[in-house]
């Protein structure tokens, strides 16, 4: 039996923490449900994911549809792209059989690339590489989630490019189906023998799912969200603080608009696994810091409750804090007097995104 491998290539940046890495996780299981329902595809199609934040990584290697459950995906800080692309092609060389005289290799395997962000890393290298070695190999197809992603570096590893630009996850899950019934019909063929489709990219056009044209490349918004992390003082789990950029109001006073303010309202507070620090690239350079007085909202503490996740540590870092009092810093170990409060503003370093 020849296979029909699929790539999942996801993007698990900071950015991507809460509601979309939620979606993104809902994605994978209705595109799973779905295929399992298709005898075809359940008899040739092999699914693997690979995950990237600041750094790459396979999260599921090649198994049958059969066995293959959606993962838990992790979180990190970074958007190692290159990195990404590397690990693709490495993973391709290692899993995908080639076509020799003596066996039958497997199907042209389907790579499905999803990031809501700009490369951290650098990509050229990689990029090239692709183009020359793998391209004429496999059907990469790339996916933006939002408005932040590079379209311009996407297109340059592939001419197939889709947007979802909406909030709220209909467009994924219309972006789910049309994978689904593309990948059906790409395994009906190959199994009877037929000239096989393609992915036709003209029907995701009718599902709804913008596609990138050349001259479309849009230039990525930028700074729109601020991660900070911060460990809990009571059980010492990290957790993520997410806060979007707040857009000035028009003319009329209606939100929405995209000249920011310079301002971030909190979004949400989210529990990491100590597995974060492994996904997320070593700062080279210092990030771009943003001040408190930026910054709007407090979260209670994701892992034990407590009032705040923005309290400061001695070592400069957030832990979560339940009133005044001696605690010890979940960072440091070292013994931190806090007082009644003060609404001194302070800098913090910022996540990569
Ligand atoms: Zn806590
Ligand atoms: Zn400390």
């Amino acid at each position: 039996m020849r296979r029909l491998p699929i790539f999942f290539v996801l993007d698990v940046s900071e950015s991507m923490a809460g509601e979309p890495l939620m979606r993104l996780h809902k994605a994978m299981e209705s595109i799973v449900e779905q295929l399992r329902q298709d005898p075809n595809a359940l008899e040739t199609v092999y699914i693997s994911v690979i995950a990237f934040a600041g750094r790459a990584g396979m999260v599921v290697p090649l198994v049958e549809l059969m066995s293959f459950y959606p993962p838990r995906l992790p979180l990190g800080g970074g958007t190692a792209l290159g990195e990404a692309l590397d690990e693709l092609m490495v993973r391709i060389e290692v899993d995908v059989k080639k076509t020799t005289p003596n066996q039958r290799g497997d199907w042209e395997p389907i790579v499905y690339l999803l990031t809501d962000g700009r490369p951290t890393d650098r990509t050229a290298d990689a990029i090239r590489r692709w183009r020359k070695t793998f391209s004429s190999r496999a059907h990469l197809i790339a996916v933006t989630l939002g408005k932040g992603a590079d379209t311009r570096i996407l297109k340059q590893l592939t001419d197939d490019v889709l947007m979802l630009e909406e909030e709220g996850g209909e467009e994924l899950a219309r972006f789910a189906q049309w994978v689904t019934a593309s990948v059906a019909a790409q395994s009906q063929a190959l199994d009877a023998g037929r000239a096989a489709p393609g992915i036709s990219l003209a029907k995701a056009g009718d599902a709804g799912i913008t596609l990138v044209k050349p001259g479309d490349e849009s230039t990525p918004q930028d700074d729109q969200v601020v991660v900070l992390t911060g460990r809990c003082s009571r059980n010492r789990k990290p957790y993520l603080l997410k806060y979007q950029a707040l857009a000035m109001p028009d003319v009329l006073g209606n939100f929405g608009g995209t000249s920011p303010t310079g301002i971030y309202g909190l979004e949400g507070c989210y529990g990491l696994e100590e597995d974060y620090f492994d996904w997320t690239a070593q700062r080279t350079a210092p990030a771009t810091p943003v001040s408190t007085d930026q910054l709007e909202g407090v979260a209670p503490c994701p892992h034990c409750g407590a009032a705040t996740t923005f309290a400061l540590g001695g070592c400069d870092h957030l832990m979560c804090c339940d009133g005044p009092g001696e605690q010890t810093c979940p960072w440091c170990d070292a013994a931190v007097n806090f007082g009644p409060g003060s609404n001194d503003a302070f800098d913090v370093g910022r996540g990569l995104g």
